[in-house]
């Protein structure tokens, strides 16, 4: 696989506006898209820093994986997201590794890109998605 760059990493809030008001008003960056992903129950809110987004996860279920990891355990970094050429390939290299996979094909993610998750078992505890626009 071909890991260009970290992409974003996903950080999960329990309140989007007091969030994004923490982002602009103390860092200082700007909020360029708020989303919401159906398939993954979060509406989503978008930083660019250089190369790479910081991507706020707010759950819109209480069910959806964002509100489990909240109230199991709490609010935080949630997942590193990597870059790739091509997501559905680079799920399959690392699963040929042994790597376990959540995701075993790509689904629809924010902002028009492909994604795919591994497990957190199997990358020593942080959740990590490939990302790419195929
Ligand atoms: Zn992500």
């Amino acid at each position: 696989m071909n890991i260009t760059h970290i992409e974003h990493i996903g950080i999960a809030v329990e309140n989007m506006e007091e969030a994004i008001a923490y982002y602009e008003n103390v860092l200082g960056l700007t909020c360029y898209a708020i989303e919401e992903v159906a398939d993954q129950k979060v509406k989503t809110a978008f930083f660019q820093v250089g190369q790479t987004k910081v991507e706020l996860l707010e759950t819109t279920d209480p069910d959806g994986p964002i509100g489990k990891f909240i109230a199991n355990r709490g609010p935080g970094l949630h997942h590193i997201a990597f870059a790739v050429d091509g997501v559905a390939d680079s799920l399959q290299q690392a699963e040929d590794k042994g790597i376990r996979l959540i995701d075993k094909t790509p689904r629809p993610g924010a902002e028009n890109l492909r994604i795919g998750f591994l497990h957190p078992k199997s990358t020593f505890g942080a959740l990590t998605e490939f990302c790419g626009k195929k």
